[in-house]
């Protein structure tokens, strides 16, 4: 009882120092759900033009309303990442095959790699994928894309664009199975997140995943191998960099670079 009365205290305490006041309640029962929705009315901390109301209501949310948010969710989740076996791609990413590929002087070393890891997929070295770096623009997405378009008829493949995952995952509860059992996943744009702790972690819990599964990754990311351990951490980066094929994709400014390894 003293607890509660302290904790009532406090939290008016809070909200009188950033301005606001409880100034009465309200609430409704919704006819979805017979749930009742506690509606609150929050006074602005400071004086609003005339046109504006002096405060707000906030109104709880029922069981409707959390099962509607989850459907939005899982909705836009559907859109990002792809675990459909025989669409693994977002919608703007499934004319990306070989076939249409600009092949240049400046990719073919990256374009074969990525063919010859496709035709022999279900004998390369197991858990080992390719990591493909270079500037945006040079057609990492649409090789990675590729390699998706010509094994998703035969294997489960799925496409994560690595931002947006991580974005979700900070927000909502992401099921890890599906992207860590998929025959093949294409992880997009990975080096793009600022790293933290948190990220880090993360992004073990799905590199580890794999590698314990023997699952190949395909790895896009617009930074060069030293740049990339910057942006990834060394953890991450190791494992990475130590289990994957890495190809450069050459901008304009190819001729600075020397070629690619041949690891295969
Ligand atoms: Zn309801």
């Amino acid at each position: 009882m003293l607890n509660q009365n302290k904790i009532a205290a406090s939290s008016r305490g809070w909200m009188s120092d950033h301005g606001l006041r409880r100034s009465f309640f309200s609430g409704k029962v919704c006819a979805g759900c017979g749930e009742l929705r506690v509606e609150t009315y929050y006074r602005h901390p400071f004086p609003m033009l005339a046109p504006l109301a002096k405060g707000h209501w906030l109104l709880s949310d029922c069981s409707c309303v959390k099962k509607e948010r989850s459907r939005e969710r899982a909705k836009q989740q559907n859109l990002l990442i792809r675990t459909d076996r025989r669409d693994p791609l977002p919608l703007g990413l499934r004319e990306h095959t070989f076939q249409t590929f600009n092949v240049t002087a400046m990719n073919r070393t990256s374009y074969d790699a990525c063919r010859s890891f496709a035709k022999r997929f279900p004998n390369v070295p197991q858990g080992r994928g390719i990591l493909l770096m270079g500037p945006s623009g040079t057609g990492k997405t649409h090789l990675a894309c590729a390699i998706a378009n010509m094994l998703k008829d035969n294997y489960s493949v799925s496409f994560a664009c690595l931002p947006i995952l991580l974005e979700k995952m900070r927000t909502s509860n992401v099921n890890l199975d599906e992207l860590l059992s998929a025959d093949l996943l294409i992880l997009d744009d990975i080096g793009s997140e600022r790293e933290t702790p948190w990220t880090t972690e993360r992004l073990l819990l799905i590199v580890d995943g794999r590698l314990t599964n023997l699952k190949p990754t395909v790895f896009t990311s617009n930074y060069e191998l030293h740049d990339f351990e910057a942006r990834v951490g060394m953890r991450v980066a190791s494992r990475i960099i130590g289990h994957n094929l890495h190809q450069f994709l050459r901008g304009s400014d190819w001729r600075l670079y020397r070629d690619g390894r041949k690891q295969y």
